[in-house]
């Protein structure tokens, strides 16, 4: 099946990411050492959301689920901020990438019902998320991360040929979706 990369990266703009590009499946390499990173990671999400290891899945499940797809984007959301200090920016830059994603999920979701998203940080659609005491409020609308996939976010940019660092007071978020 062929695919319209830039019919897509334009409607990757078009729901507000700032820039967007084809992911080279190749670049795909499920680590179980990013696992190991979500579990040390600040956000302490791990174990505590349902889209979140380990109830996401094991990293070799991911592989497998990943293996059936046949053509990836990878989107970014890439804010500015005055300096390093500059959360609110950051966080507004989080908000907009978490809200671009789920839009254009949904719109891809029409023509390609099998789609894989994987987006940027933990789920926060619940405060808190129902895990572990009952089954997820939104399953067909909520996603998991591609560190909780297992995979190292700027090394699969690297090697899709798509900046992953836009310079100094900058923050970007990075998402990806798998067609097939
Ligand atoms: S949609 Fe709600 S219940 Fe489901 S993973 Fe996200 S925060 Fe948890």
């Amino acid at each position: 099946m062929d695919f319209p990369v830039e019919e897509l990266k334009k409607f990757a703009l078009q729901c507000g990411f700032t820039h967007a590009g084809e992911l080279d499946l190749k670049a795909l390499v499920f680590m179980p050492e990013v696992r190991e990173m979500c579990r040390a990671a600040r956000c302490r999400a791990y174990g505590k959301n349902w889209r979140c290891p380990p109830a996401c899945g094991s990293i070799e499940e991911a592989a497998a689920r990943a293996a059936k797809y046949s053509f990836g984007m990878l989107v970014q959301t890439v804010g500015r901020t005055e300096d390093d200090f500059d959360y609110e920016t950051m966080e507004k830059a989080g908000k907009e990438h978490a809200a671009s994603f789920v839009k254009m999920m949904r719109e891809l979701k029409k023509k390609y019902p099998d789609i894989l998203g994987m987006g940027a940080g933990t789920c926060a659609r619940c405060n808190p998320c129902t895990y572990p005491d009952a089954p997820c409020r939104f399953p067909e609308d909520s996603y998991s991360s591609m560190e909780a996939y297992g995979l190292w976010v700027s090394k699969v940019c690297e090697l899709s040929g798509i900046p992953y660092y836009y310079g100094p007071n900058t923050i970007t978020y990075t998402s990806c979706y798998l067609l097939k």
